[in-house]
């Protein structure tokens, strides 16, 4: 599981954006981090390895763009994903069918799509509201609410949410809070701080910055969380290629 590196959380945002994540490569010493162009890697003898087996389930560049966004972040753990939607659709692989999900009125076009036309098919059932008013989160909440997603500026029409107050909402119904972070960047707004139990970006954007890769990224403080997340990572494969991630660093 790729879990930050501690040191560098002590650092400002300027430098976490710059360093984070990214050690010296340690054959030659890059101090770039390389692309790894390998499906596998090389077993010392059985079971014996550098702690990596088979690059969907761990690629050292796709690592530091992970290290990188979860720094940015104030999270502890980053999973980057081959698109934006992508990272959505595993995310929801959190859940089960006949589970419940109250999400924003106004969130991207392709997230609705995958919810409408996709995963409602498998039995998750959504609710759309407008974020922007608490008490209208509350009220569409349930007993088999087990999440409030919220886009915060949406995308097109850049409306708020008091992601505090949609937090507290969660939580007391035993829901996660999750956010999508991509119109405002860490730079702007980092949703774990407010309470947001996963807060995850289309890299595609603000992030990459150059238009020249399709990602996603999804950010999470707590240990357990990240442990069910990184199996999904893993089982589902939707994984980001390692040029992909290196341009999506390039970009930060
Ligand atoms: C683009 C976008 C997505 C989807 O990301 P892709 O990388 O295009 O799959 C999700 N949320 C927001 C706010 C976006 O702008």
């Amino acid at each position: 599981m790729t879990r930050v590196f501690d040191d560098d959380l002590g650092t400002g945002f300027g430098t976490r954006a710059i360093h984070a994540g990214q050690r010296p490569e340690p054959l030659a010493g890059a101090i770039m981090t390389p692309i790894y162009l390998t499906s596998t890697y090389v077993q010392e003898g059985l079971g014996q390895n550098k702690g990596y087996e088979y690059a969907r389930g761990k690629n050292p560049t796709r690592e530091a763009l992970e290290r990188n966004v979860a720094a940015l972040e104030g999270g502890r753990h980053g999973f980057a994903f081959a698109s934006g939607v992508a990272c959505v659709d595993s995310i929801m692989k959190l859940f089960k069918s006949g589970d419940h999900v109250v999400c924003g009125e106004n969130v991207y076009g392709g997230t609705f799509r995958l919810f409408d036309r996709l995963l409602q098919n498998l039995g998750l059932s959504f609710t759309y509201v407008d974020t922007g008013d608490s008490q209208r989160i509350a009220d569409a909440v349930t007993k088999k609410t087990v999440a409030i997603l919220v886009e915060t500026p949406t995308n097109p029409l850049m409306r708020i949410t008091d992601l505090a107050e949609a937090a507290q909402i969660a939580h007391r119904a035993g829901a996660l809070l999750v956010v999508d972070n991509t119109f405002a960047s860490p730079f702007f707004q980092r949703p774990l701080e407010f309470g947001a139990d996963i807060v995850f970006h289309s890299t595609t954007k603000y992030l990459n910055g150059h238009s020249d890769m399709i990602g996603g990224i999804a950010v999470v403080k707590d240990d357990d969380l990240a442990t069910k997340l990184q199996f999904i990572h893993n089982a589902a494969g939707a994984v980001q290629g390692p040029f992909d991630s290196w341009l999506a660093l390039r970009g930060t």
